[in-house]
């Protein structure tokens, strides 16, 4: 008899944690609004449904036939019991609901699949609700005694189907999960896994309950908490959900899409509303889309930018939605009591007809068409997408396959004898043909290679200068761009080092360009990489001078050798007496701070005479010589 008590004491503490925890849960998400979508309805009624378990378990330990020899405990005992059967099995199809509406696995087109698990889990029914006349699930012996029916084997095995299916499900979108999510995920999945079997093999240990409410509560945190995802001023998901988002839906969907709204007058708009309200500017736009798709997928991809994403969208309700949105852009916007009136256009594309990556569909987002009066950009609009694609595969694989390759640009001094060089890369691909990296630099950046590119090519320009130093070379150093995202990271200085040591060539060969406009961005961080890398012995330019927004005194404090003219400010120069006064000025003042000036794309006579009037020490641009291979630069060395 003590045994029996105590276990009954275990078992009602087990219930009444599970009951506990079951409240904690609700009423979080409950606090937390997390009641808006079908993924949160299903969450919010699987606690409800362990709650009812866990008070029907209390229910059952307290009513126990075994300490009150009386009809009555049996029959409560026996109710309770089948109330836990009953709910249960529910708790089973609604957790396999469940799972499919976080990966996104529910579609109209599983009309079929949907009506079978549902019927199966009404059939699992059936064994409880005769349980009271057939005792087929369970009863209880002569002693009292709690046992376990003929249907009690078959009705577990098919809860364990719904339970391996749900982990199917979810296994086939695991690719597509943060790692935070797979942890936790994986973590309750095994507390879950360890409840039942425990209790499977011991019927006295009641401890399922509290396994699965454990694991509800993983779910609470790892699945259902979307505050990172959600932008809240705009009341909708952000770029992240959006990347997240749309590598699930494409586990089980044939054809997503992706509609893209961009409101083309944005920064005009913000500029009269004043930035201080900037964020909230588009709300009523993101309200306005959840009204127009039935779902929850609309996105914030930047400012202006909205997305949706609809899997399996057939194109009449493409145009359905694009007509609405058509309308509502003919009429004003309440923004803070104006009424503004939002330009707008739609680009939109499938994937994976057109679309084939999360990368670019982003770009999509990013760079919508150009102007052309046209509302609505997809098919042929959308061919720039087909030229990243291949760009982007060029690029990646680039490095691996030697299309990479660096050229030199040699550069002057003021009597036109060879100063030096820079070193510019270039790119054949075999079916591209020849790519110039204004258009793959930003691409490499964008794919996070550009690092090593720079490597490629300071390495390249390092074995060069090597190799030519028996010739008696006569440089005084070349030009190598660095990327500006490079240069923040940490360990770069140290990671130039090892590469330029490795050569074993003099240090102040090299000389490092950055562009003003980047470094913009950060100027403190940007001067002690200077500063650590001159200490080197490595030199500096500033590239573009001129041509950012950056503040010059800060440019101009930046521990420099070389401060690069860019090319524009010398042609416009040449073109009216204002370009003149610009350059003259910008000449003068660098010269007061001890900087040497290179001005660069000389293309002409007269923009070199225009530097020899202004005495500038450096000169770089075709009028000498294009960007060339290296062995042609070395012949001309060799001449000069
Ligand atoms: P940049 O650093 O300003 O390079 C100068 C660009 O101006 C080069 O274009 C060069 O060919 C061009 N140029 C030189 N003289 C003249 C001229 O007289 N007239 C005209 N019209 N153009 C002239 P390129 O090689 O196409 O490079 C474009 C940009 O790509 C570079 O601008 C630089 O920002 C980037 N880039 C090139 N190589 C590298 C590299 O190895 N690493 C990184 N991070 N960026 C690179
Ligand atoms: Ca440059
Ligand atoms: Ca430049």
């Amino acid at each position: 008899m003590d045994a029996i008590v105590q276990y009954d004491q275990l078992h009602l503490g087990f219930q009444i944690s599970a009951f506990s925890l079951g409240i904690t849960i609700l009423l979080f998400t409950l606090i937390q609004k997390r009641t808006e979508k079908i993924q949160n309805k299903h969450f919010l009624f699987i606690s409800l449904i362990l709650m009812v378990c866990s008070l029907s378990d209390i229910v059952t330990a307290l009513s126990d036939p075994r300490r009150f020899a009386e009809p009555a405990a049996l029959a409560v005992s026996e109710a309770s019991r089948t109330v836990y059967f009953i709910m249960h099995n529910v708790l089973s199809i609604v957790f396999y609901y469940y799972v499919q509406s976080v990966c996104n696995f529910y579609s109209s087109k599983r009309k079929i699949h949907n009506a079978i698990s549902t019927a199966f889990a009404v059939l699992l029914e059936i064994p409880v609700l005769i349980n009271p006349f057939a005792h087929l699930l369970f009863y209880y012996d002569d002693n009292m005694i709690y046992r376990r029916g003929v249907l009690m084997a078959p009705v577990m095995i098919i809860k364990f189907i719904y339970f391996g299916a749900s982990i199917m499900i979810l296994m086939r979108s695991w690719s597509a999960l943060t790692s935070k999510r797979r942890a936790a995920l994986g973590y309750f999945f095994l507390v879950i896994m360890a409840g039942i079997t425990v209790q499977f093999f011991f019927i006295n240990i009641k401890i399922e309950i509290l396994a699965e409410t454990i694991g509800l509560l993983g779910m609470m945190v790892a699945v259902e908490d979307e505050d990172e995802w959600i932008d809240y001023d705009l009341e909708c998901y952000n770029r992240m959900a959006f990347r997240i988002d749309l590598l699930g839906f494409r586990v089980y969907s044939d054809n997503v899409l992706i509609l893209g709204l961009h409101i083309t007058n944005s920064e005009n708009i913000i500029r009269i509303i004043g930035t201080g309200s900037a964020d909230r500017v588009f709300t009523p736009v993101s309200k306005f889309l959840h009204t127009v798709v039935n779902n929850d997928h609309v996105y914030s991809i930047s400012r202006g930018t909205f997305a949706v994403v609809i899997s399996d969208a057939s194109e009449e309700d493409v145009q359905e939605m694009i007509s609405k949105i058509r309308i509502r852009f003919g009429i004003p916007f309440d923004v803070g009591g104006r009424k503004m009136l939002f330009n707008a256009v739609v680009s939109y594309a499938y994937m994976p007809e057109r679309i084939s990556n999360v990368s670019e569909a982003c770009y999509m987002l990013d760079n919508p068409p150009h102007d052309t009066g046209k509302f609505i950009y997809k098919d042929e609009d959308l061919d720039y997408l087909l030229r990243r694609r291949a760009l982007e595969k060029a690029v990646t694989v680039g490095l691996a396959k030697g299309s990479f390759e660096v050229h030199y640009q040699p550069t002057y001094d003021i009597n036109g004898r060879i100063h030096g060089a820079e070193a510019l890369v270039r790119m054949h691909d075999d079916e591209l043909g020849d790519v110039f990296p204004d258009e793959f630099i930003p691409l490499a950046e964008e794919l996070g290679i550009i690092g090593e590119i720079d490597d490629f090519v300071l390495a390249t320009v390092c074995r060069f200068l090597n190799m030519s130093r028996p010739f008696g070379l006569k440089l005084d150093c070349i030009n190598v761009n660095l990327s500006v995202i490079q240069c923040m990271e940490t360990g770069f200085v140290d990671h130039i080092n090892s590469i330029v040591e490795d050569s074993g060539i003099d240090k102040s060969l090299i000389n490092f360009e950055i562009t003003e406009s980047v470094a913009a961005s950060d100027y403190k961080l940007l001067g002690k990489v200077i500063s650590d890398l001159r200490s080197y012995g490595y030199r500096f330019s500033m590239d573009d001078y001129g041509t950012g927004y950056s503040n010059m005194n800060a440019v101009i404090a930046l521990d420099l050798d070389v401060i690069k003219i860019d090319k524009s400010i010398l042609w416009a120069a040449e073109e009216s007496e204002l370009g003149y006064i610009i350059l003259e000025n910008n000449v003068r003042m660098i010269r007061q701070t001890k900087r040497k000036i290179l001005v660069e794309g000389v293309e002409t006579a007269s923009q070199l005479e225009l530097c020899r009037k202004l005495n500038v020490d450096y000169l770089q641009g075709y009028y000498f010589s294009r960007p060339i291979p290296e062995m042609i630069f070395t012949q001309k060395l060799g001449q000069a």
